[in-house]
Order: C-alpha cells, then structure tokens, then sequence
C-alpha cells in the first residue's frame, strides 16, 4: 500500500491571498492611501482651475501599490492616471479604474497598441508610425482611439524633434480614427536648485511654446499641453498648462531639497520590519560578512528580518539606523539578503518581535527616502521603486490629527 502524503495541520484560513496573508509577520510596508488622497487634494487647491491633475503611478505606484494608490488620488481629485508600460496599465483597467489613463513609456508593437484599443488606454507617441498602426487599428475596429503626442524639447529621450510638432500634428489631424487629445514634453532638470539652474527647462519650455503658438497659428488643435513633473508643478506655476504629470510629490516626498516647503505634504509609505533574534557577543566580535563591524563592547545584537533583497539599499551597511519607540537605533554590519543587524546595546527595552521603523516617522523622528539616497548617491525615486515584491503593501491607519 502506497502511503499518502502527510495531511498539512490543521490552520485558521488565512486573512488573505498572496503575501498579504502573512501580512506584518516579518518585515512589509504601510501604506497610507489616506496621506495619497491629501496629497492629492493640496496638489490639486495648488492648481489653477483649468489644470488638471495626473497622478503618476507607474512602477507599482512607486512601490505604494498601484492600485490602492490611483483609488486614493482619483478620490483626492486627480482625473487621470499614468503609467510607464502597458501591464500596469492593465492592472489598473483589471481592477475596475475607469479615469483616462496614459501610457507614458513607447509602445512600438503593433500587439500593444491593439490592447490599447482594447482597455480604452492613450499611448504616447513620438512618430508617425506608431500614429498609422493605431490608425488602421481603429478604423479595423470601427472605433476612434485617443492617442498623445510626445515632443522632445531637450530631454533626448521619448518624443519627436519638437520642431517636427506642427507638421505630425497636422499629419494625425488627417486620420479619421485617430484622435489627439494631447501634445506634451518632459523636462530633464526641473529639479535643479536656482543656483544651479543653466536655463535649460527656460529653453526647454520656449521651445514648448513655440510649438504651441505655431499650432494656433496654423488653427490647428492639439489637446491637452503638459509639461510638468512633481518638481515643475512645485516649481512654478507657468509651467502647469493644461495639466500636471504628478509622481513623486503624490507620494508625500520633496523632489529636492528647496522644493519641500512649497506643500504640506503626507509621506504615505513606512518600511518595518521584526527583530527575529537577540544575541548577546562580548567585545571584539566580528559581525556579518566581511566582519564590516567588530564590537567594541560587550553588545547586544538584533537581526532583524529585512534585507537587500527586500530593497534595503546595500551601500547602507554601517550607515543606516532605524527608530525604535522614538529613538534611533544604529544598523551594524554588512547588510545582507534577507537580514540585517542592529547594535541594540543601549536599548533594553527592544524585544524579539519587537517593530522597528527603517523608514517613516515615530515620535519626534522621521527618516525618509530622501535620507537613504543622500547616502548611498541615488534619489529617493530609486529608493521607493526599489521595494521588492518579498514585502506585502498593507493598508495603514491614516494617524488622526
Ligand atoms: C515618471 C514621470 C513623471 C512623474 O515624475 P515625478 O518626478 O515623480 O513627478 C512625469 N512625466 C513623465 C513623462 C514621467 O515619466
């Protein structure tokens, strides 16, 4: 007689699917739509009536998690969404968001276009080839598709020479099925401080207008003009047009330094994570790889659940801290995959299982994304897209003031 496999005891059935089933077991992110849908509403009171609010939520909402993060801005005012590729797209189309989205990265193939016919999503585009694919697409289908023209303004990267502007759009102006329903730009260094500021997103904008007046001259209809990103929209008004492309700002963080008194902003994203293990070692102990960190006093070691592989920035080794009960802890050693540990010496009152905040605010401490790329040459961008799918996004209370 064959035996058969060993029944698997007997479990509560668990709370979810997929990772959030093992929800703030070992080490996640907390995520406050709340602080999105405020940050959405002060973006949008900081708008004129007849600009309009994107919310950028590309790249998993910047590891907030898409979804949650356009449900949150949509309520908070944004109209419309972007995103780079055409899955994230999808998934928001999956989930049952409705409002406009646009795909901001290239879509070349004629495969992508169709699902953007299909899921009623904009593609950019920066040719007119990619305007007769989705021309003969739409009329096949007997529909129109809504499509966005990209300039180049000084970014090389997506779009047209703007030079070429008046003439694609009079070009798409030709195709029945092809609706234009937007013409925009990316600036490449609206985040500079004012001293350092060469003029480029001056030339850059110049460049923008001129595009635009040549289209009014000629009576011709271009759409939606945007220009803006987080720092242009913080930045100055003149650059707002039709609409602002919001990203980073959604998310409660500063796109520089002399740009983050210009909102109240809500960061909307905590990192924590477990203490798994207390270690006492004497003096002279080598810890982790490498033995980066030799003990200089008998210590008191914490390994906490988290690692690179969950997103915590390598080059931080010896250098991050996080807060425990208001007060900053220092990490120790090389960090490695999926653990990392703290020198907890001073801290008596840090328990297995206690919670310690990587990144977030407790008490009178914050620590941002901001000052985990300070140290480790990035921008707080990298650091937020950079939050693996090993930690579950989970909805947090929104902190009542
Ligand atoms: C990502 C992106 C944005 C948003 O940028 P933030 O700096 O995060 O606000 C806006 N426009 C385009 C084209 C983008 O790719």
């Amino acid at each position: 007689m064959t035996s058969s496999p060993k029944a698997l005891p007997d479990a509560p059935a668990p709370p979810g699917e997929g990772l959030d089933q093992f929800g703030r077991m070992r080490a996640w992110v907390d995520v406050d739509s709340g602080a999105i849908a405020a940050n959405a509403r002060a973006l949008r009171r900081s708008l004129a009536a007849t600009t309009a609010l994107m919310a950028v939520v590309k790249a998993d909402g910047y590891g907030h998690g898409a979804v949650a993060v356009a449900r949150a801005a949509l309520e908070g005012g944004a109209t419309s969404l972007g995103v780079a590729t055409l899955a994230e797209a999808v998934e928001l189309r999956q989930a049952g968001v409705e409002a406009p989205v646009l795909v901001l990265g290239n879509l070349s193939q004629v495969e992508e276009l169709r699902h953007c016919l299909r899921w009623r999503l904009m593609p950019t585009l920066s040719s007119m080839r990619e305007a007769l694919l989705c021309q003969n697409l739409a009329s096949a289908s007997g529909r129109s598709m809504a499509v966005q023209l990209k300039l180049d303004t000084g970014m090389a990267r997506l779009g047209a020479d703007w030079q070429e502007g008046p003439r694609l759009v009079a070009a798409m102006g030709d195709l029945d099925a092809v609706d234009l329903v937007g013409i925009y730009s990316h600036l490449a260094c609206a985040d500079a401080p004012p001293e350092a500021d060469d003029g480029l997103t001056t030339t850059q904008q110049r460049r923008f207008d001129a595009v635009l007046s040549s289209l009014a001259e000629q009576g011709l209809a271009g759409g939606c003009r945007h220009l803006a990103n987080s720092a242009a929209t913080l930045r100055c008004r003149s650059l707002h047009y039709d609409l602002v492309r919001v990203g980073l700002a959604l998310y409660g963080q500063a796109p520089a330094e002399h740009l983050s008194g210009c909102l109240e902003l809500r960061p909307a994203l905590q990192l924590r994570a477990r203490v798994t293990l207390l270690r006492e070692v004497a003096a002279g102990v080598g810890v982790s790889y490498g033995h980066r960190f030799v003990t200089s006093r008998p210590s008191r070691i914490a390994v906490v659940g988290i690692g690179y592989a969950d997103g915590v920035p390598r080059l931080l080794s010896n250098q991050l801290e996080v807060l425990f009960a208001g007060r900053r802890l220092p990490q120790v050693g090389a960090i490695t995959m999926d653990q990392l540990m703290l020198d907890a010496t001073d801290c008596p009152e840090l328990e297995m299982g206690s919670v310690v905040t990587l990144l977030g605010r407790e008490a009178n401490e914050e620590i941002s994304p901001a000052d985990w790329s300070a140290r480790c040459g990035t921008i707080p961008w990298e650091i937020l897209c950079g939050f693996k799918h090993r930690l579950p996004r989970l909805p947090a209370e929104s902190p009542t003031d």
